[in-house]
């Protein structure tokens, strides 16, 4: 009988991935002030791991940019997904991008990591370079934990990925974030003085978000310590009337008596647009949002228009020239290329 050497490859699951990741945020924080650059570069590799993992999740062909092979894939050799590709089929394929925030952060934290790859010696790293390192990657850290745990939480509930074990290691990187909050004192007691809000930085905790109302009951805020930008809405509670906080996450439980709202309930109770016998057919909403994907969760508010999903919101919405459904993205040539909803005019688009 021939004996069959070759074993065949373990092929890689999600777990693997998300086992990696961990160990790189491992060293990224263990090395932040004694190998900076090293530091960068591991903290990155580990946000680019998890969102391998969410497409892995998916389908593991997700993973390679293109040619995908079962063999190959197993040995490791392939050429994996860009920034870019990843987050295109995060939107294309799963219909779960990444929110505006949390494209930023790792976005920025990816540029860092090519310049330290390129142009960065060890050992150079002031104090300076250090605090906004160590900032940038407690921002990081916040918006993959925020995905983590609401949008991809379905994902990720069964994994062996220990938010808060990994959670204490980013100790120093808060002493970082203490010390500017100190050195903030007197920007932010003029902020107050001039009759300025500040409200407490869901990201960094330290009370140094300056609020802003855009429109009625729709707020924003941005940190001056870790730069954390937020937007969300505050609506009486349909139960209870008490202050009701939607953060754009799918839906919003009520704080004061716990009832729970999907999106549709939301937008059915907080839609101001009135509809009659007369205007039947001209109603735009709930028209459907390009920055989040959302289906139906844009509503007429206050003379404009809010997606009750990510909290995006604009002064017009337009009519899709294909689907006939309102959209507040941009709709010039959706007759033959759709909108965020649909795909348009197929037949066209082929001639
Ligand atoms: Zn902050
Ligand atoms: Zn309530
Ligand atoms: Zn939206
Ligand atoms: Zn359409």
């Amino acid at each position: 009988m021939k004996a069959n050497l070759r074993k065949p490859a373990q092929f890689p699951t999600v777990d693997d991935l998300i086992g990696n990741a961990t160990d790189f945020l491992k060293s990224a924080t263990a090395d932040l002030s004694a190998r900076p650059k090293h530091s960068v570069i591991a903290f990155y590799t580990a946000i680019e791991l998890i969102v391998k993992a969410r497409l892995m999740a998916e389908h593991w062909t997700l993973v390679v940019s293109k040619n995908a092979e079962r063999g190959q894939f197993a040995k490791g050799d392939f050429v994996s997904v860009t920034f870019d590709e990843a987050c295109a089929r995060l939107q294309n394929v799963i219909g779960s991008p990444l929110p505006d925030n949390a494209k930023a952060i790792f976005n920025s934290l990816r540029k860092h990591r090519n310049k330290m790859v390129h142009f960065y010696h060890e050992g150079e790293a002031d104090k300076n370079a250090l605090e906004s390192i160590a900032l940038e990657q407690l921002l990081g850290w916040r918006a993959l934990v925020s995905l983590i745990e609401n949008q991809w939480q379905g994902i990720f509930a069964n994994m062996a990925f220990d938010i808060t074990a990994i959670d204490q290691d980013f100790a120093e990187h808060r002493l970082y974030a203490k010390a500017k909050f100190e050195s903030l004192a007197e920007r932010l007691a003029e902020i107050a003085d001039a009759g300025g809000v500040l409200v407490d930085c869901h990201s960094c905790t330290f009370k140094a978000a300056e609020r802003r109302e855009e429109l009625a009951a729709v707020f924003s805020s941005r940190c001056l310590v870790c730069n954390a930008c937020r937007r969300w809405m505050v609506t009486p509670c349909p139960s209870c009337s008490v202050d009701l906080t939607n953060e754009g996450d799918d839906g919003a439980a009520c704080k004061s008596c716990d009832a729970a709202f999907t999106m549709e309930e939301l937008v059915e109770h907080l839609n101001q647009e009135i509809i009659t016998k007369d205007n039947y057919f001209d109603v735009m909403t709930p028209a459907n949002c390009a920055n989040c994907e959302g289906y139906h969760t844009v509503i007429s508010w206050d003379g404009s228009y809010v997606c009750l999903n990510c909290i995006e919101h604009s002064d017009e919405i337009g009519v899709c020239g294909w689907c006939g459904e309102g959209n507040n993205g941009e709709l010039e040539a959706s007759f033959v290329y759709g909108c965020s909803a649909c795909d348009g005019n197929v037949k066209l688009m082929n001639e």
